[in-house]
């Protein structure tokens, strides 16, 4: 058991990447608190947890909202008095040209993918700080390495949170706080089935990933076998282009 008597946070667990981190990170011992917006999938999620004796509570919560994000920290705060893992898993992607964009679109997807990682972990820093402990993972995308046409808006935001990543782990490394990125390649998840570039991005090389692949992947950085490891971004491709 990796994460024994770990309280870790998951957004975007009702489905996809963020539920398999969600099952993957109670596997190892750790309580997994699940939010998203829908609910009746976070209890399905925490069933699933019960059901093979790990520990799960949910929380549903817009991710973009900033009072219901402090809350929701606040609530998970006073009822188990620590939190040592985020995970911001929690997005959005609409596809178009640039052109055809309406600033509404390019807001909801920035506000959805960036702005909402910042205030998760604005309202856990405090906490971890005060523990001299902590650990972060962004799930940020392989198109934030390499932009993916039809997607200015979600490849400028998952840049972002790289840079984001890298600068805050180096902020934050004095209080014993790391702070990691994974970029998925193409996983099968819904956002990935009803992606109008799906077949671009398959003929342009490389699998489509199961989202395991990717919960291995973050429950490397988020527990002792990367030990030491912080500010850094883990690209998980089987093609090094789109
Ligand atoms: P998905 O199946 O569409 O799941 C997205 C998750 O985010 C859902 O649980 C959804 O829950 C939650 N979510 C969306 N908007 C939210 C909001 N405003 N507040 C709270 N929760 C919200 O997508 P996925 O493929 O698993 O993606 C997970 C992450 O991996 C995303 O950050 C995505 O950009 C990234 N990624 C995916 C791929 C891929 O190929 N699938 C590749 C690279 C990166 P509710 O709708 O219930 O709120």
């Amino acid at each position: 058991m990796l994460l024994e008597n770990k309280v870790a946070i998951v957004t975007g667990a009702s489905r996809g990447i963020g539920k398999a981190i969600a099952l993957k990170l109670a596997g190892e011992g750790a309580r997994v608190l699940l939010t998203a917006r829908t609910e009746k999938d976070l209890l399905l999620g925490k069933k699933e947890i019960e059901e093979k004796g790990g520990k799960a509570d949910f929380y549903t919560l817009d991710v973009r909202n900033e009072s219901e994000v402090k809350n929701t920290v606040d609530a998970i705060i006073q009822k188990y008095g620590v939190i040592d893992i985020l995970v911001n898993n929690a997005g959005i992607s609409r596809e178009m040209p640039l052109t055809e964009m309406p600033m509404s679109v390019w807001d909801e997807i920035l506000e959805t993918n960036l702005r909402s990682v910042v205030l998760m972990t604005k309202a856990v820093l405090p906490i971890m700080k005060e523990k001299k402990s902590g650990n972060i993972c962004n799930i940020a995308s392989a198109a934030a390495i390499r932009g993916l046409p039809g997607s200015t808006a979600y490849s400028a935001s998952k840049a972002a949170v790289l840079g984001m990543s890298q600068a805050l782990g180096d902020e934050v490394r004095s209080f014993g706080i790391r702070v990691n990125s994974v970029c998925p390649g193409p996983t099968d998840t819904e956002m990935f089935k009803k992606s109008e570039r799906r077949e671009f991005i398959l003929k342009a090389g490389g699998d489509v990933f199961s989202c395991d692949v990717m919960a291995n992947t973050v429950l490397f950085l988020v527990s002792s076998l990367s030990n030491g490891m912080n500010s850094q971004t883990i690209v998980v491709r089987g093609f090094n282009r789109w």
